[in-house]
């Protein structure tokens, strides 16, 4: 079963991923923490990647459909959970390709509703920890200890794409090119939207209220 996670930079896709990962036991394919690992190992896609990345572009979809297919490969009727893919219409035309190929279709879109201000604050105030990766916010969940990691005791650094001026730029991006996937799923009748400015829990109950029946089906 594919499920895709669709929101705005800071609607909550991650952190809402990985507690439905869990819950549902899908494996988590997220085209921006593939990104990040492959910027951090400066892999040769890491650095083709990281010029778009750092200034809230999109990366080529070549680049990023490629990286994406070769995920794909093995997909043997397993749970996937897409997070950040696709990004705009030609991305989503790729990805029906890549899976009729493979005899496989998405079956849910998940949409995070929130506003472009409520999402500029959560980019803007977020935090991860540099070493494991976990996720705090200045003004919603403050660490214990200062600047530290809860879980690791490692340094917490701002991203460098969530600066005030490249949130901005990845806010705009997000409506040009990733908001009318909204309009081409619900086409399709696979679009359920869930309010996202609400709190993780209450967010992931909504999500789940909506795939618990659809696994339940099958
Ligand atoms: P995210 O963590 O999903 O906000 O992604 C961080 C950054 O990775 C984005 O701002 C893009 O530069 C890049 N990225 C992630 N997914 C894609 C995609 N599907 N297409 C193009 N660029 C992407």
């Amino acid at each position: 079963m594919i499920v895709m996670l669709i929101g705005a930079p800071g609607s909550g896709k991650g952190t809402q991923s990985a507690l439905f990962c869990e819950r549902f036991a899908f494996t988590h394919l997220s085209t921006g923490d593939i990104f990040r690992a492959e910027m951090a190992a400066q892999s040769a896609v890491g650095r083709k990647a990281a010029e778009y990345v750092n200034s809230g572009k999109l990366v080529p979809d070549e680049i990023v459909t490629e990286m994406v297919a070769g995920k794909l490969d093995d997909l043997k009727g397993g749970r996937y959970l897409l997070d950040g893919f696709p990004r705009n219409l030609a991305q989503a035309q790729s990805l029906s390709g890549i899976l009729a190929k493979r005899g496989a279709a998405v079956e849910l879109v998940l949409f995070l509703d929130l506003t472009q201000e409520e999402a500029m604050k959560r980019l803007t105030s977020r935090r991860i920890c540099g070493g494991c990766g976990e996720v705090f916010n200045v003004l919603t969940r403050l660490p214990r200890a200062e600047g530290k990691c809860d879980k690791c005791g490692k340094d917490l650094v701002q991203r460098e794409d969530d600066s005030e001026a490249t949130a901005r730029k990845r806010l705009m991006v997000y409506e040009d090119l990733t908001r009318p996937l909204v309009a081409y799923y619900k086409a399709e009748g696979i679009l359920h939207e869930v309010d996202g400015g609400r709190s993780p829990d209450a967010v992931a109950a909504s999500l789940a209220e909506i795939v618990a029946p659809q696994l339940g089906a099958r």
